[in-house]
């Protein structure tokens, strides 16, 4: 009796997108390459950073916050396999300063859905979360779920999963063209060809297909590490992440966790960039976040930075998550400046639209619009 031959998968791109559908892939039998531009782990990766938030704070999308559970549920199935739990659940918050702003419309979200939440009073502020500036909050959403998922180490994991189990990983290999027809691809040094092609490769998805160029955008972010002053530092201490500070200027981030200081985000900070020449962060993104978060926490006018780190992400149309079919070849950006906290879920979804309807997995994976701006986290 001979053996069905095992289908074969080519991935272009290893950051959290590709390595998860890859995992997803092994585990379902199917025979794997990834083929990688840079190094492994490639520290350029949208992914690749200290932590990235993981929060069901969704406000204009309920359907992305209602599958915040399977989230969830495929984290920890990928952490029994990496024998490791990188994630500090810290909980995440949000504030809200006016009737109908972000949080205003995450509550509703978490009241569609029925996700566990609580509400914070603004007299409650100074015991809850004493890091916080408490002038002009009405009150805070928080969440005892959701934190900081250590990306590094869930990168450096998974490449190590796959080693262990017989995966090519192909280092340095950039991917010029792709037949999607064909599933095949021309790199430096030859072609390379499955029965299915993936391309995952984030800011180089716009180089390797049109509809990538027309639609989408590199998004350049910077984020502040920074240390809080010796008096509010016992504030910090089991603080959760935030995902909004009230007002429009988008400020997320994680308090100080895993032996790593405070990490700051901008949202209004964001702007389209070139990914090839903009990398090296500078005084004046420091200077911006810094004063971004004036009079928002405790003392942060005397936040001391320790580094500041410029990176990129791929904008799709309404921040949605992009997954297309075309001939032998899926096509994926599940990004938008919030796509790691999926990114155990997107390879199960991809391999689902392998062996099923890619339409149909598409949809699940799109939730709904987001109806606001919402720049990373
Ligand atoms: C500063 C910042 C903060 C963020 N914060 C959060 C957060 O808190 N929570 C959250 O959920 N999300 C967050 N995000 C978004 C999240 O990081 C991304 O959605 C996610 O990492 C995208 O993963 P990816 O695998 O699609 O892309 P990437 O990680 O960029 O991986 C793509 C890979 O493809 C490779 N590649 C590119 N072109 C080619 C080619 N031609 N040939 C071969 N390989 C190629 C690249 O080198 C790269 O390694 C943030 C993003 C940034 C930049």
């Amino acid at each position: 009796m001979t053996m069905p031959e095992r289908r074969s998968a080519l991935i272009v791109g290893a950051g959290i997108n590709g390595l998860c559908t890859a995992r997803e892939l092994v585990l379902r039998g199917w025979q794997v390459t990834v083929v990688e531009r840079g190094p492994l782990p490639n520290p350029e990766a949208a992914s690749w950073d200290h932590h990235r938030l993981i929060r069901s704070h969704y406000a204009g999308s309920p359907g992305l916050a209602a599958r915040m559970p399977e989230a969830s549920a495929a984290w920890d199935r990928l952490f029994t396999d990496l024998d490791a739990r990188p994630y500090v659940p810290c909980g995440v918050f949000s504030l809200s300063r006016e009737p109908g702003d972000w949080t205003d419309r995450a509550r509703a979200a978490f009241a569609e859905t029925g996700l566990p939440h609580r509400v914070v009073a603004s007299e409650d502020l100074s015991t809850e979360l004493p890091m916080v500036e408490p002038a002009g909050v009405r009150y805070a959403l928080m969440t005892e779920d959701g934190g900081a998922l250590l990306s590094d180490r869930i990168i450096e994991g998974l490449v190590h999963w796959l080693e262990a189990r017989g995966v090519t990983l192909l280092a340095n290999r950039p991917v010029t063209t792709v037949d999607a027809e064909t599933a095949r691809v021309e790199t430096p040094d030859g072609p390379l060809q499955a029965d299915h092609l993936i391309v995952a490769a984030g800011v180089g998805l716009p180089a390797l297909a049109p509809w990538f160029r027309r639609e989408t955008h590199a998004r350049r972010v910077a984020v502040v590490y920074a240390d809080p002053p010796e008096d509010v530092r016992a504030a910090w201490d089991g603080a959760p992440a935030w995902v909004d500070l009230g007002g429009e200027d988008d400020l997320w981030g994680i308090p100080p966790v895993a032996g790593h200081p405070l990490k700051l985000g901008y949202g209004l900070h964001t702007r389209p960039g070139d990914p090839e020449s903009e990398r090296t962060a500078t005084p004046d993104d420091t200077a911006a976040v810094l004063a971004a978060y004036q009079e928002r926490f405790r003392g942060a006018e005397r936040f001391t930075p320790v580094r500041t780190v410029a990176n990129f992400y791929l904008m799709a149309p309404h921040e949605e998550f992009v997954l297309r079919a075309e001939g032998r070849t899926l096509w994926l950006s599940a990004d938008s400046g919030h796509g790691f906290k999926f990114g155990a879920l997107t390879g199960q979804d991809v391999a689902d639209a392998l062996e099923g309807d890619p339409e149909a997995v598409a949809a699940r994976m799109r939730g709904a619009p987001l109806s606001t701006a919402r720049a990373s986290g």
